[in-house]
């Protein structure tokens, strides 16, 4: 590693991270240790409103709590964000919790932030890395937005509503975790050509959280006691790596332009860990990485990495493949200021066998 360029930062993290068996019997305590108060919005989304807001509502009921209010959204955009901090100022909640999968907590995220209150993140599905991390990502009116905000208090995560959540979605987490290795790489060497300040506490932690998938990419397939507990703690990881950094940038880099590419051209775009999955194999076969070894181990876990086998046209990745760049031209990865052009674009998805 070259020579690190050291400047005094802030560093935000969560105060506690709860990770285990029936871990919503701990709400309770965990609000009163944190001091976070007895009202509360909780943002949730129409999935797990039956099976786990309700659940989660009685239990702070019985404990004393005054007032909870459950609020459902149906997408994560700003508008949402707006409807949730009015709502929030009418009932004067203290904190908020965002219970579900990625949009009830990214929209919690940025609504606790804006009315300058804390926010629990209770993941139901292990399927990214935005759990515990400050930055949302959020609709705009045409596009999608990573905004900073704050990391949660305190992520709660209760294995036992992991392990019964559809694979597919542990599946992405993993895909997401995995991407690591290119985003990683991005940041080195934006730090080698561009004197981008780098972390390495950030990027060992990153690097980390790659091994702890990869090492265990049999037990996860196998769905064998505690894999829902190592892609979460990995995921958790993966969001600690962000925190230290300041940045999204340990854990997005090429291979996340590529899937934000994909989702803005797609007509069927997949699931954000799976496509940063594919868009790592792509970016890895450009670092001159060992890309086979990447796509081996992804799909071990059950990853998919065809185009076709994720129901996405072979054009749309060529496509997405060269406009990426474009996407966050400020942040300096692979693809260079002037991205690929067609015809590299076309050979890198068919030697790496995402196309046919
Ligand atoms: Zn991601």
């Amino acid at each position: 590693m070259t020579d690190v360029i050291n400047e005094f930062k802030h560093i935000e993290m969560p105060q506690m991270l709860s990770l285990g068996a029936n871990m919503f019997q701990s709400l309770p305590e965990i609000i009163e240790k944190l001091s976070l108060g007895k009202s509360c919005l909780l943002i949730t989304d129409t999935f797990v409103f039956d099976k786990y807001a309700k659940e989660v509502e009685q239990i702070l009921l019985d404990s004393g709590f005054k007032e909870i209010q459950l609020s459902t959204i149906e997408d994560s955009t700003l508008v949402e964000v707006d409807k949730q901090l009015n709502l929030l100022n009418e009932i004067k909640a203290e904190f908020v919790i965002g219970l579900g999968g990625g949009k009830p907590i990214d929209v919690a995220k940025l609504t606790s932030y804006k009315a300058n209150q804390r926010f629990i993140s209770i993941p139901t599905i292990a399927s990214h890395d935005g759990i515990a991390s400050s930055r949302a990502s959020l609709k705009g009116i045409n596009e999608r937005h990573s905004i900073q905000a704050r990391p949660p208090i305190a992520v709660v995560a209760d294995t036992s509503i992991l392990d019964k959540s559809p694979y597919r979605f542990t599946c992405a987490g993993c895909g997401d975790v995995l991407a690591k290795k290119t985003s990683i790489k991005d940041w080195l060497l934006a730090h080698r050509l561009k004197n981008e300040m780098i972390s390495p506490t950030s990027i060992a932690l990153a690097n980390m959280t790659v091994e702890l998938v990869s090492k265990n990419a049999d037990l996860i397939k196998n769905q064998s006691d505690g894999y829902s507990r190592i892609v979460m703690n990995s995921l958790i990881g993966s969001s600690l790596a962000m925190c230290v950094a300041g940045s999204s940038r340990p854990g997005s880099g090429s291979e996340h332009m590529f899937s934000h590419a994909l989702d803005s051209i797609a007509e069927k775009p997949a699931l954000h860990g799976e496509q940063c999955a594919v868009g790592s194999i792509l970016m890895a076969f450009l670092h001159d990485l060992d890309w086979e070894k990447i796509k081996s181990t992804m799909e071990k876990i059950g990853l998919k990495t065809k185009a076709r086998d994720l129901d996405i046209k072979d054009d749309e990745i060529i496509k997405a493949l060269e406009i990426a760049h474009s996407i966050r031209p400020e942040r300096y990865t692979i693809l260079g200021k002037d991205g690929l052009s067609h015809e590299v674009a076309v050979r890198v998805a068919e030697k790496t066998g995402v196309i046919d």
